[in-house]
C-alpha cells in the first residue's frame, strides 16, 4: 500500500540529529521558554523575511492569538474563504468577531479577489487569506483592496510553510501570518506547535505577552491571555527539520510536475499555479496535490483496490457542518463543487520514483 502520508518515514531521515537533540535538552533541565525556542524562532523569522516570529502550541492559536492581539471582537467582521480548513474560520469565531465567507476561484480553489468587495461592510477589520494546499493566493489584489479600505491582512500558512509569491515567502505577505507546525503540515513537529510571523513590532510584542498569560514579566499580568507556548523539545525538532525544508519542497514541486506532465485521464482535472503561468515556479509547496473528477468515491476506491491511499480535503465545507448551522441554508456552489469532486492523492518527499509512476499508471488506466 502507497500511503498517503508516511511520518515515520518523513522523521526517520532525521532520526540521528533528533535524538541528540532531545538528549541535549533533558539534559538542560529547561523545557518550556528556553533557548531552543528563541533559536528556533529567530530563524524561522529570517526564513521567512520578517522582523518577528513567536512560539505558540498550534496554528489554531496562532490565528487566534492575532485576532486577539488586534483586540478584533464583537461586532467585527473578518473576510475569509468558504473553501478552506475550518480552523481558519473557527478562529475568527473563538474571538467572538464574524466570520464573512467568499468563494474560491474554482482553478486555484483559493479565495477569488474580485469577489470580496462586495462583501466589505462599516464593520470589516481584516481579510483573512488561506495558502490552501500549499499555493499563495493573489496577493496583490488582495493588497489593494485591504489598502483602499484600510484593513489589515491575516495569511493562514498552515499549509504553505515556504512559499513564494513575487519574491517575498509566505508569512511576510501580509500583516501577521499563523503557522502550524502539526506533524503533517510541510514543516511538522513530533506533536503540536505554531507560530506567529509579522513585522509589526507593537503586535509581536502583544502575542508574546498574551501568549503566557498575559505577563510581560513574571507574576505581572497585564492581559487576560492565554497558556500556549511551543515546547522546547518541539522547537528543537523543528529547528533541525528546517534546514531540509527548501529541499523537502523542491522534491514536492518535482512530484506535482511529473503528475501534471503525466496524468493524462479525461476524467480527470489537474490543479493549476495561477500566479505565474509556468509549472516549476515557487509560489506553490504542495502540501496537497489535490485532482477533481466528476466521481471522486469511485475513483478513490479505485486506488485503495490498487494499493494507492487517497485522501479528501475536505469532504464537507465549513457552512454545511453542524457547528455552523446557522449557516447550513447559504449557498457557496463553487466551494460545494469542489468538496464534491476533491481527492488528494499521495505527495511527500519521501515517495520514490516507483511510487510515483505506479500512480500516474493508475490513474491513466482508470476508466
Ligand atoms: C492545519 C491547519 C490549521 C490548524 O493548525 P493546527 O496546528 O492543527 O491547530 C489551520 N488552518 C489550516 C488551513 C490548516 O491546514
Amino acid at each position: 500500500m502507497i500511503k498517503f502520508l508516511d511520518l515515520y518515514k518523513i522523521n526517520e531521515r532525521f532520526r540521528d540529529e533528533i535524538d541528540l537533540k532531545i538528549k541535549d535538552i533533558l539534559n538542560s533541565g529547561w523545557y518550556v521558554l528556553g533557548k531552543q525556542n528563541e533559536i528556533f524562532t529567530n530563524h524561522f523569522a529570517e526564513f521567512c523575511g520578517v522582523k518577528h516570529c513567536i512560539g505558540c502550541a498550534n496554528g489554531f492559536d496562532a490565528l487566534k492569538l492575532i485576532i486577539k492581539g488586534y483586540g478584533f471582537s464583537k461586532g467585527d467582521e473578518i473576510i475569509v474563504p468558504a473553501n478552506t480548513y475550518i480552523a481558519s474560520i473557527l478562529a475568527v469565531s473563538e474571538n467572538g468577531c464574524t466570520p464573512v465567507l467568499v468563494e474560491p476561484d474554482i482553478n486555484t480553489y483559493n479565495i477569488n479577489p474580485d469577489l470580496i468587495e462586495e462583501k466589505i461592510t462599516e464593520n470589516t477589520k481584516a481579510i483573512m487569506v488561506v495558502h490552501l494546499y500549499g499555493q499563495t493566493v493573489n496577493m496583490q489584489k488582495i493588497r489593494n483592496i485591504a489598502e483602499k479600505y484600510n484593513l489589515k491582512i491575516i495569511e493562514d500558512s498552515a499549509q504553505a510553510h515556504g512559499a513564494v509569491y513575487h519574491g517575498k515567502k509566505c508569512g511576510s505577505l501580509g500583516d501577521a501570518s499563523g503557522f502550524s507546525f502539526y506533524p503533517g503540515k510541510n514543516l511538522g513537529c513530533l506533536g503540536d506547535g505554531g507560530c506567529v510571523t509579522t513585522n509589526d513590532d507593537e503586535l509581536a510584542e502583544k502575542i508574546k505577552t498574551l501568549a503566557n498569560y498575559g505577563s510581560d514579566r513574571k507574576y505581572h499580568h497585564i492581559y487576560k491571555g492565554v497558556n500556549s507556548r511551543l515546547d522546547e523539545i518541539q522547537a528543537g525538532i523543528l529547528d533541525i527539520k528546517l534546514k531540509y525544508l527548501d529541499n523537502d519542497n523542491q522534491r514536492r514541486r518535482q512530484i506535482a510536475q511529473y503528475y501534471c506532465k503525466n496524468i493524462n485521464n479525461p476524467n480527470i482535472i489537474l490543479p493549476v499555479e495561477k500566479q505565474m503561468p509556468i509549472l516549476d515556479n515557487l509560489s506553490h509547496v504542495w502540501h496537497i496535490f489535490a485532482l477533481r473528477t466528476p466521481n471522486r468515491d469511485r475513483l478513490k476506491k479505485y486506488l485503495e483496490q490498487n494499493g494507492i491511499e487517497a485522501n479528501i480535503h475536505y469532504p464537507t465545507p465549513p457552512h454545511k457542518q453542524k457547528a455552523y448551522k446557522e449557516w447550513n441554508n447559504m449557498q457557496f456552489p463553487v466551494t460545494e463543487k469542489i468538496h464534491n469532486e476533491i481527492l488528494s492523492i499521495p505527495i511527500s518527499p519521501v515517495l520514490v520514483d516507483a511510487e510515483i509512476e505506479k500512480i500516474v499508471r493508475s490513474l491513466n488506466e482508470y476508466v
